[in-house]
């Protein structure tokens, strides 16, 4: 049986762990936290990272941060994770759900501008698969309208763009450490503040509105209610569990890599055959092989190879029922323009086992039934 994931591990965790606990201070922002949000700061090179309780914990501050008022539009892809547009919606706002580009499943850069209105107030972006979105051109038509850009980087922590971390391309990058993702605390994420004015606020909503970490740093004798905020803060027992994992981030980096790279190597020749459709990197992203998808003919396909690998004993998964046409998709947003591709495309791409320290065995097996599927 080849597992779609396993959550990454290294061993150090527990040690860490116990650490935590024998600081006998496991609430928020202690030893460990304070060590995962200064790896990232110095991994990415944001002015500040702060962990917090999920990557949609981190996209929800993020909309606070950008001063979401009720009826405000943001512009998002249809193709992503709820939580991309629960973070807005909650808020009052309405999503404006552009197409994706077929190559990437990236928000198309191109049909940005001509869903721009008056309301709209962000842009939110999405780095599917840890390949980043085309951000000289989004964050170009955000300066000429005035526009936020936050950056859902769920999937984009140790990738790059030009050289630059995804995340630290706009306001606010928002990173994901669920266990699904390349480096876990179980549940858990951290908010990248880009802008240097917006440090202070992004303390304060994460601490239940109030200044506390300014009497932490002994700027204030006593602290109290000063903003509008919540609880977005972490245990440190899960930081710990997160802090080796950083410390081996480059380890588990080339590992997962090496995987896609099996993978793609492998599949190459199915691909020529015109039988399947292989992931593009454009040259300008430095990816984090957060996934390695196929994209089968069509839904009906997909949907045979499923059965068939899982017959295999080997276990894939689909992603994203687009937003726009889901329940909720239709109450709280609008798709502008056609959807050329969001649909088409969602429905084809299939993501193959993929997690650190999985075998070349196991990777050769999956890529040996797939062959076998096409013959
Ligand atoms: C995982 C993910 C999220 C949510 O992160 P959590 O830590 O699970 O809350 C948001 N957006 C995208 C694109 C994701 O992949």
């Amino acid at each position: 049986m080849i597992k779609f994931n396993i959550p990454p591990k290294t061993g150090k965790e527990l040690f860490y762990m116990e650490q935590a606990l024998k600081n006998e201070k496991i609430c928020g922002d202690g030893e460990f936290t304070k060590k995962c949000n200064k790896w990232i700061e110095e991994e990415t090179g944001t002015k500040k990272a702060l962990l917090t309780t999920s990557g949609t914990s981190a996209l929800e501050m993020a909309a606070l941060l950008c001063d979401i008022q009720p009826g405000d539009e943001v512009i998002m892809p249809s193709y992503t994770f709820s939580s991309t547009a629960d973070a807005f919606v909650l808020r009052g706002a309405v999503c404006v759900f552009v197409d994706i580009r077929p190559d990437t499943m990236n928000i198309d850069e191109n049909l940005i501008e001509e869903a721009i209105t008056e309301k709209t107030k962000a842009i939110c972006v999405v780095h599917y698969a840890g390949v980043s979105c085309e951000m000289d051109k989004i964050n170009e038509i955000a300066k000429k309208y005035r526009l936020k850009v936050v950056e859902d980087a769920a999937q984009g922590v140790m990738a790059f763009y030009k050289g630059k971390a995804l995340g630290t391309m706009s306001d606010f990058g928002c990173f994901s450490f669920h266990e699904t993702k390349n480096y876990s605390m179980g549940e858990g994420g951290a908010i990248l503040v880009n802008d240097e004015n917006k440090i202070e606020l992004a303390e304060i909503i994460r601490e239940k509105g109030t200044d506390r970490s300014r009497l932490l740093r002994g700027q204030v004798d006593k602290y109290t209610w000063v903003e509008k905020g919540a609880s977005y803060l972490p245990s440190d027992i899960l930081a710990a569990h997160l802090y080796p994992q950083l410390l081996e981030a480059s380890e588990i980096n080339e590992d997962r890599l090496q995987s896609w790279n099996h993978y793609y190597e492998g599949l190459k020749e199915l691909e020529k055959k015109g039988k399947i459709e292989l992931p593009v990197v454009p040259e300008e992203c430095a990816h984090n092989a957060h996934m390695f998808y196929i994209k089968a003919k069509d839904l009906q396909e997909r949907t045979a190879l499923i059965a068939f690998l899982k017959e295999h004993g080997i276990g894939t998964a689909f992603h994203y029922v687009p937003l726009h046409s889901a329940e909720a998709g239709l109450k709280y947003g609008r798709f502008h323009g056609e959807d050329k591709y969001t649909t088409k495309e969602s429905e084809r791409l299939l993501r193959l086992p993929m997690y650190y320290q999985l075998s070349n065995e196991d990777c050769e097996e999956v890529i040996q039934a797939i062959y076998q599927f096409y013959k």
